[in-house]
């Protein structure tokens, strides 16, 4: 059984600022605080940050290059021509503090407050129960598969698919919406995280961007599971597929075929469930989309 995974904030305190940088920071936070929101946001600083900029939201960040770059006192992978990506949690409602230090020695520390979002209460029935309440003798089976999956969304690799957007993966319906509280054949769940897209089963699924396939594999709850690292801790997940088409290891591009949709796991008909991570933080795929979404077949 391996040691319990830390967080990245927590594998991450290593102190990297000098002491009057520190104080810099400290300085910004308290200001942010005391002063009013357009005062930090009207800021004039020497960085951007693009994105919805709402709950459950990817971040993409432009500094010039060779600065260095922390969220919240925690460091970020930076891109060598200045480019950085982070996430608004779904219910984050505090500011992120974004920090950044200048090849010429000076900074700008600016902060972020999420627009915040209304979810919805949604019921779903006729799931079978053995995915609800799963009986005690897959309890092992899915905290291995849970732990498995958390384990590789600390993975900060060097890669920046991220950073040319993300398409749709797959036509159909919308069924389910991210952050949306679930009650499942009665029982209340977790909230859910995830986009999902109601099609035939054989539909083919689609890699929205580029990417590096991190686990391809047959789960209890998520079915057919595919997880691809677009770098620096942004993830896309694919639920439930009745096949999977490509294998942990293996690059791939916008376009290609990853699996077609199914309704493995806890599912009561064949959707996709799309999701997509940056690090351990939930976030919304459908807001990182650049094109709109594909008709239903
Ligand atoms: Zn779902």
């Amino acid at each position: 059984m391996p040691a319990p995974p830390l967080p990245p904030s927590g594998r991450r305190k290593r102190a990297w600022f000098p002491n009057k940088m520190r104080r810099r920071i400290f300085l910004g936070a308290s200001l942010s605080l005391a002063a009013s929101r357009v005062f930090a946001d009207d800021k004039p600083v020497r960085f951007s940050v693009t994105g919805a900029l709402t709950q459950g939201s990817l971040a993409m960040g432009s500094a010039p290059p060779g600065s260095v770059v922390a969220l919240d006192g925690r460091p970020l992978r930076v891109t060598a021509d200045g480019r950085f990506v982070f996430g608004f949690g779904p219910d984050q409602t505090k500011a992120s503090l974004v920090t950044v230090r200048y090849p010429d020695g000076g900074g700008d520390s600016k902060s972020f407050t999420p627009t915040l979002r209304h979810y919805e209460v949604q019921r779903i029935n006729g799931l079978p129960q053995k995915t609800v309440t799963p009986p005690p003798e897959v309890e092992a089976r899915i905290a291995h598969e849970a732990e498995t999956i958390y384990l590789a969304r600390l993975t900060d690799s060097a890669g920046s698919d991220f950073l040319s957007g993300f398409d749709w993966p797959a036509p159909g319906i919308e069924s389910g919406v991210f952050g949306s509280q679930r009650i499942d054949n009665g029982t209340p769940m977790a909230a859910h995280y995830g986009v999902d897209m109601a099609a035939p089963t054989g539909t083919p699924i689609h890699a929205p961007a580029d990417g590096v396939v991190s686990i391809s594999d047959d789960y209890y709850l998520d079915g057919g599971f595919t997880m691809i690292d677009h770098g620096q801790g942004v993830f896309t997940l694919y639920l439930h597929q009745s096949k999977r088409l490509v294998r942990a290891g293996e690059a791939v591009k916008r376009g290609q075929r990853i699996g077609l949709i199914g309704a493995t796991g806890r599912a009561t008909g064949p959707h996709l469930h799309w999701a997509m991570n940056w690090f351990e933080m939930r976030l919304d795929p459908s807001l990182s989309t650049k094109k709109p979404k594909p008709d239903p077949l």
